[in-house]
């Protein structure tokens, strides 16, 4: 193991900012990332395979991995739908001699921040504004009016929030973004030619 080893990258964001998109770019650019696939008990979405997006699963089996105290931090982050990062997913990772990547809700990345103080590298992905914010989940169409109002006051919430990690990356402009996490993650991981 070299000294790049075990270390652990967080995004998170409120809904909407455009996290998932910049964490697609980086795990297609650098091999020696790996995402870190939740247990989650929503259904999956069209397109979304089971041990890829997500370790499906129902609420009874969540709660036994909870009981097993299997998970290094999970949530409920929606109304009756858990997610969790599990602990094998990371040592599976790590085993690969690859860094995790957790794109997890904002209470959920305080929690690892926690566990990991010193291994981890925790980006906030902010939304240029939350009337920015409301006009992109608008425009994705997905939402009603309640879920949407549901995701702009969460949201509102999460961004109280975004002091307590390492990097605030304002997404105004997604490639100015994207670059920029991806110099943050660089300099964590350190220039040793072949990363880890
Ligand atoms: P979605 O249902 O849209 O895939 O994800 C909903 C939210 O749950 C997103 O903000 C996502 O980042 C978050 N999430 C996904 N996996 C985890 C996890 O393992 N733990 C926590 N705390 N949040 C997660």
């Amino acid at each position: 193991m070299n000294d790049s080893a075990n270390k652990i990258i967080i995004i998170t964001a409120p809904s909407g900012a455009g996290k998932s998109t910049i964490t697609r770019f980086l795990l297609a650019k650098y091999p020696w990332l790996s995402f870190s696939i939740s247990a989650a008990t929503r259904q999956p979405r069209a397109g979304e395979v089971d041990g890829k997006d997500y370790h499906f699963m129902s609420v009874e089996q969540f709660q036994e991995h909870i009981r097993h105290n299997d998970f290094i931090e999970w949530e409920m982050v929606y109304e009756g739908k858990y997610y969790g990062t599990l602990r094998a997913e990371i040592e599976r990772i790590w085993q690969m001699g690859k860094i995790p990547m957790l794109d997890i809700d904002v209470k959920g990345a305080i929690h690892v921040q926690q566990q990991f103080p010193e291994q981890s590298l925790s980006l906030f992905i902010e939304p240029p504004s939350v009337e920015e914010l409301r006009r992109r989940l608008e425009s994705r169409g997905t939402e009603t009016a309640d879920t949407l109002e549901a995701r702009v006051n969460k949201a509102s919430y999460e961004i109280s929030f975004k002091n307590h990690f390492d990097r605030i990356i304002v997404n105004d402009h997604l490639e100015t973004a994207c670059r920029e996490t991806e110099a943050a993650i660089l300099a964590f991981v350190g220039n040793s030619p072949e990363k880890p």
